[in-house]
């Protein structure tokens, strides 16, 4: 019989679980459509769950003449923010605290004359949202990059891996004459990539559970290979392959900061009858 053993810290984080009570208690109000701009969280299954709320997604703010826009947790662009103002439109800031935090750092850093650097994934909608609060002031870094500046603010993105902070940082500080640097990495995040990679040396076999498109779970799943763990990223049970599992005593689960409860555990019950 297989054990399988969970990290202490999964499902949802202070974050996605503050935006989504803060949509559902609006949807109970049934004052009409809810639109998120983009996927509230970066969960499809829970995205699906919403839209047969009312919680509808959408990609382009013209398309709202009536309703509750929301601004999801990893937050919006500054242009977007304007323009739902301007009409007047009901709105719901569900943006998690801790990326407003990335974004407040990165102003005053602005303020004070620093090139900014925001580490991160460029195409990631919270970097895009920070960088738009910025004035043309702001670079993204994905890597170890030599840079042109003399003053340089530097801030992470929330959900950004650690290592790869530390080996960004290091660089620029034998690069540039002054570095000031805010670590915004979310707690959660942190804790849950330390959890992963110590689970991953005592079992045999990872199943790290969340989003495709969720930068967490995917910065848990690199965490948990560089421990040279076999490890699988999937989002439900029904990718599962029990050929995976051949020979293997101990199973690892653990899901990222926006993988809904019921998912995980759907998945932790599949295993134990496997
Ligand atoms: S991972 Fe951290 S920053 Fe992102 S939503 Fe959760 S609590 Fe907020």
């Amino acid at each position: 019989m297989m054990e399988v053993l969970k990290t202490r810290h999964i499902g949802f984080c202070f974050g996605v679980r503050r935006a989504i009570d803060m949509v559902m208690a609006e949807a109970e109000k049934e004052k009409g459509r809810i639109y998120t701009l983009g996927p509230i969280i970066h969960n499809p299954q829970m995205v699906e769950m919403l839209k047969e709320k009312g919680i509808i997604p959408i990609e382009d703010l013209r398309e709202v003449r009536e309703g509750t826009v929301v601004f999801r947790t990893h937050g919006i662009k500054k242009e977007e923010e304007e323009y739902i103002r301007e009409k007047g439109l009901n709105f719901i800031d569900a943006t998690c605290p801790f990326v407003k935090r990335v974004r407040k750092k990165a102003m005053f850093l602005e303020k004070n004359r620093y090139k900014v650097v925001i580490v991160g994934d460029r195409e990631h909608p919270e970097v895009k949202s920070v960088l738009s609060y910025l004035h043309n002031n702001g670079i993204v870094l994905e890597k170890p990059t030599p840079i042109k500046a003399k003053k340089v603010g530097v801030v992470s993105q929330t959900t950004h891996g650690r290592e790869s902070f530390f080996n960004i940082v290091s660089r620029l500080v034998e690069e540039v004459e002054e570095l000031r640097v805010y670590n915004t990495i979310c707690e959660s995040t942190e804790t849950r990539q330390k959890e992963a990679a110590s689970l991953a040396s005592m079992v045999d076999i990872m199943l790290i559970i969340g989003g495709k498109n969720s930068s967490n779970t995917t910065k848990l799943y690199e965490t948990v290979k560089r421990e040279n763990c076999k490890a699988y990223h999937i989002e439900t049970e029904a990718e599962i392959d029990p050929e995976w599992f051949k020979g293997v005593n101990k199973i690892g689960i653990t899901g990222g900061t926006s993988t809904p409860d019921h998912i995980l555990d759907s998945v932790e019950r599949f295993v134990k009858k496997l």
